[in-house]
């Protein structure tokens, strides 16, 4: 637990399910007061506030498409009217499809790009000038993937999303660092959330997953929001302009484990 983050206001983009959500759970029982983002009703984000007050936690639900600027100022000035404030913006809000790279339409490029990508950056923009103009020493966390670094074929508009989120955070936290204001990204590998759903309930599609683990097993979410809330907390106070891999070794060339090469 982190003391430091008792009374924080904290937004999470996408916090309906998967990633977002153990994120929200996570800072509502650091005791911050929590901004949970949705796209559409059918995401139920009802019940991530009740897990949350059910335990004591305060958190509040405000729909916004990621992708579009309006919406993206509307989250942030509804965590301000409601709690007083904004410390720490959690750009989560991602979509991922297979689609072999011949035919991929203008179209899905653009929704990948534009939720994954504009949205950390229009995220990132909004809160930074939210405590710029406060005087915030505050943080801004992006959710990359390893497919900032690992090539990823049919996922092409993905991978060029996260590799952009890389240089978005190193940046901004270069921009920044002067203001006190710190910039971070997380890299997770194969996590648990319903973006894997689909693929993981074909056991032989995950062990294919698992074999590129080094550690062996699929994360779980809960793994992830722990690396968020220590890059939140004043124990990362100098911390800044780094991507946390949280993969289980995938980017250590499995392949070699086990003194092969
Ligand atoms: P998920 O599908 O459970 O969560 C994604 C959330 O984003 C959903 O709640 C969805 O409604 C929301 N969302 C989608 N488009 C949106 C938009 N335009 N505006 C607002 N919200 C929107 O999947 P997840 O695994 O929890 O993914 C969270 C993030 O983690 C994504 O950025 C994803 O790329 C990243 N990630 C996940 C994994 C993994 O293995 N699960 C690995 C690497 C990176």
């Amino acid at each position: 637990m982190y003391p430091s983050l008792k009374g924080k206001v904290v937004a999470v983009t996408g916090a309906s399910s998967g990633l977002g959500k153990a994120i929200a759970q996570r800072f509502a029982e650091e005791g911050a007061k929590v901004v949970v983002n949705y796209l559409t009703e059918d995401d139920k984000p009802e019940l991530v506030i009740d897990e949350i007050k059910t335990k004591g936690g305060e958190a509040s639900k405000i729909q916004g498409d990621v992708s579009q600027e309006d919406d993206v100022k509307r989250i942030v000035q509804f965590a301000v009217e409601t709690y007083g404030t904004l410390d720490v913006m959690v750009n989560n809000a991602g979509i991922q499809a297979e689609i072999p790279t011949e035919e991929l339409s203008l179209d899905n490029w653009n929704k990948v790009i534009q939720t994954n990508l504009t949205g950390a950056f229009l995220g990132s923009r909004e809160a930074i000038k939210h405590m710029l103009d406060h005087n915030i020493k505050g943080c801004v966390i992006n959710m990359s993937s390893v497919h900032q670094q690992i090539p990823w074929p049919h996922f092409a508009h993905y991978a060029a999303s996260k590799g952009g989120i890389k240089l978005l955070t190193e940046t901004l936290a270069l921009e920044y660092a002067s203001s006190g204001i710190r910039v971070n990204n997380i890299a997770p590998g194969a996590i648990d959330t319903p973006i894997n759903a689909e693929k993981f309930a074909d056991p032989e599609a995950k062990k294919d997953v698992i074999d590129l683990i080094p550690m062996g097993y699929v994360g779980k979410p809960e793994e992830i929001a722990a690396c968020v809330a220590w890059l939140a907390s004043s124990e990362a106070s100098y911390v800044t302009g780094i991507t946390l891999y949280a993969d289980g070794g995938m980017t250590k060339y499995p392949s070699f484990q086990a003194g092969k090469g």
